[in-house]
């Protein structure tokens, strides 16, 4: 076997994925049947190393996915990257351990020393923390955090240095909105270029680059892979980005994905479609049935008519608004406890985009919330990552406990 046999037998042509269905992507994109025995699906490759040429000083390692080493480049890391790269719309992509070690590499990649970022004021935690602390303390640069929906703020924190702007699609976790083309038109005409966080957004709800992004960045943690058991991260964009990352970030750096992590990945993108249009729809009915409830003080879902994010998302996303609803409950802080704890079938935990339906209650520290809606700023911010089970038991077990807690709606405070 040498490395070509190892290449995809779909190839992650952008021409040919879009003349295909979003379901057909997501079962054949990257698979290659075993040319060893025949398998059909791609099997586990858990080895260390790949065989070396004759030669060994016959390598050309020049191509950063030549298989010689399995924290550079893996069977099936190639395969997801391939099905990655085409669903994405992107020519190549990079996959790391975690959501966190592709960010950095890309962040790692773009931006040196002295430069500057404009980075949305609310995103994900780990990502406000290296830019409000690491990025700046570690290699010197210099960040401005803006109200990304406001574009007028995005191009007056423009300067001479700006190198960045990072965005969440929809931001984790009050789900403002951002408008993909007018940031790459600022990044674009100030030389700098626009990173996009869609994990929230998978394909097909949203496609980055066709919007002018640069790179899209997934935590395939969530949606992509979708069952709560695999940790995983992916860059995407065109091809010289792609190997200066390859290159750079995830050689030396080495924050590789295990080759199981990458094919539970694979596996579990293979329903992404069909997954996420039940995140979606539970996510709605659930939003709508919060939106009405008197007990509730505060609902943010970008697919209510009324949501302030809702023109701009609707102008964006494909098929639906995503399946992360976010709420506040007035009241006392251990009413809101309570709430959290009656739940019966919703499970209170961390991460989003599981098949099981999860809640985080957070009060979040002033830094972070400083961009918030006020009632989240007052009562804390209640994140529920809907999953897949019926939206009519989810909504009884949300109703269930609201009245445990606070009373019928009817006579609630
Ligand atoms: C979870 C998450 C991340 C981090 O991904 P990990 O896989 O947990 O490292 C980054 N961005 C967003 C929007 C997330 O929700």
């Amino acid at each position: 076997m040498n490395n070509s046999d190892l290449a995809p037998a779909v190839r992650p042509d952008k021409h040919e994925y879009a003349t295909l269905d979003n379901d057909s992507w997501a079962v054949h994109g990257g698979n290659r049947p075993d040319p060893t025995t025949g398998a059909i699906r791609t099997p586990i490759v858990m080895a260390n190393s790949y065989q070396l040429p004759h030669d060994p000083t016959d390598l050309d390692d020049t191509d950063p996915d030549t298989l010689v080493y399995t924290r550079e480049s893996g069977a099936n890391q190639l395969g997801l990257q391939a099905k990655l790269a085409a669903i994405e719309h992107g020519e190549a992509a990079a996959v790391f351990a975690t959501g966190m070690a592709a960010l950095h590499a890309a962040f790692f990649t773009l931006l040196n020393p002295g430069d500057h970022a404009i980075v949305s004021d609310v995103v994900y935690g780990r990502v406000f923390g290296l830019f409000g602390t690491l990025l700046p303390a570690k290699l010197g640069i210099d960040v401005d955090f803006v109200d990304i929906t406001d574009l007028d703020a995005a191009r007056a924190a423009v300067r001479d240095n700006t190198r960045l702007i990072h965005t969440e699609a929809i931001a984790n976790p009050d789900l403002r909105v951002a408008d993909i083309a007018a940031l790459a038109h600022i990044a674009h005409t100030s030389g700098a270029r626009l990173t996009v966080d869609s994990t929230f957004t998978p394909p097909p709800m949203l496609r980055p680059l066709d919007h002018g992004a640069d790179l899209v960045i997934h935590s395939l943690t969530k949606y992509i892979n979708g069952h709560g058991d695999a940790m995983g991260g992916a860059v995407i964009g065109n091809r010289d980005l792609i190997d200066e990352i390859k290159t750079g970030a995830m050689h030396h750096i080495g924050g590789a994905i295990t080759p199981f992590n990458a094919w539970l990945i694979m596996r579990g993108s293979v329903t992404l479609p069909l997954r996420l249009q039940r995140h979606c729809d539970n996510a709605l009915a659930i939003a709508t049935f919060l939106a009405q409830d008197p007990r509730i003080a505060y609902v943010a879902y970008p697919g209510l008519p009324g949501d302030p994010q809702h023109a701009r998302a609707a102008a964006q996303l494909n098929g639906g608004y995503g399946g992360v609803v976010s709420f506040a409950i007035a009241g006392n802080h251990e009413d809101r406890v309570r709430f959290v704890n009656d739940l019966r079938l919703i499970t209170s935990a961390v991460s989003l985009g599981h098949d099981e339906t999860l809640i985080a209650y957070e009060q979040y520290p002033e830094a972070r919330a400083a961009a918030f809606a006020a009632q989240f700023r007052e009562h804390g911010l209640i994140r529920l990552a809907v999953g897949l089970e019926s939206a009519h038991d989810l909504i009884a077990d949300l109703d269930a406990a609201l009245t445990t807690v606070y009373g019928p709606p009817a006579t609630s405070r």
